[in-house]
């Protein structure tokens, strides 16, 4: 495991617990047993088959879905105030012909002007800024649904950095992305979690990557089945039977 970027371990006051939770959804028992302690500037990256609880888990976290146990999220600083949350969501769909530039969308979610009287000097200045964080400033003017996958992801990022979070979610970041966007998305994510001390809580089908920028993996089917590093749960035999492999592990 890495060394905790703010130095000298976990002290309480800087985590995410996740403790017995579990998640019913019309009479349906969705996801029991999840157990989970997010270190401050950790990756962690939560797997699992189609339809095992991922979302919903981020979901509960976020507070988009009740459930029962407990989730608490502290910070330096936070004591008695609720964390910030930064979220971006899994694959948003938006129509090529749709007029609506990066500025726009910035305009619509982080401001109280209109987006149709468009960006002023000092709001276009402020975008910028945000996309910077992203290395996206050449996207501010490109339609929304005219951007790849690589380049949507990275606008919905410095969306979610603004105003700075304590926690990052992000649900399947990586699909439509292709192989080289992949890996400078996550490098990207990673830059992001050393510069700014944050937790990263990811959802993702692509366990290549896992041993190089996660610091722990969840393995989830419907309960919390495997927890631990990257190269413990790729090659746990949880892994291989709720994936249906053969041995050998992940590949
Ligand atoms: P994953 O993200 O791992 O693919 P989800 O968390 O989206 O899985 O869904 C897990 C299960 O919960 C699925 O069977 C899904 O149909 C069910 N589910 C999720 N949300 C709802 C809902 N609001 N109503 C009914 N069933 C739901
Ligand atoms: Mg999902």
């Amino acid at each position: 495991m890495r060394p905790f970027l703010h130095g000298g371990g976990c002290a309480d006051a800087c985590c995410l617990r996740v403790q017995n939770l579990s998640v019913t959804i019309g009479g349906s028992q969705i996801l029991s047993d999840v157990n989970l302690h997010v270190h401050c500037g950790q990756m962690v990256a939560v797997i699992g088959p189609n339809g095992a609880g991922k979302s919903t888990f981020l979901k509960a976290v976020l507070g988009q879905q009740d459930y029962d146990g407990v989730i608490v999220f502290s910070a330096p600083g936070q004591r008695g105030r609720k964390a910030k949350i930064g979220y971006v969501p899994q694959s948003p769909a938006f129509d090529p012909g749709d007029p609506v530039s990066v500025a726009d969308l910035f305009l619509c979610c982080r401001s109280k002007r209109p987006a149709f009287f468009g960006a002023s000097k000092k709001q276009r200045e402020w975008i910028l800024s945000c996309l910077d964080r992203v290395h996206g400033c050449d996207l501010i003017d490109k339609r929304i649904g005219t951007l790849s996958g690589g380049e949507l992801q990275r606008v919905l990022l410095a969306l979610a950095l603004e105003p700075l979070p304590n926690i990052l979610i992000l649900d399947e970041p990586l699909s439509g992305v292709d192989m080289e966007g992949q890996t400078g998305l996550m490098d990207m994510l990673d830059e992001i979690r050393k510069e700014y001390d944050l937790s990263i809580l990811m959802t993702t089908h692509d366990f290549s990557l896992l041993p190089r920028y996660a610091d722990q993996v969840v393995l989830i089917n419907h309960k919390m089945v495997c927890l631990g590093t990257p190269e413990e749960v790729l090659s746990s035999d949880a892994f291989r039977q709720v994936f249906h492999m053969q041995g050998g592990g992940a590949k």
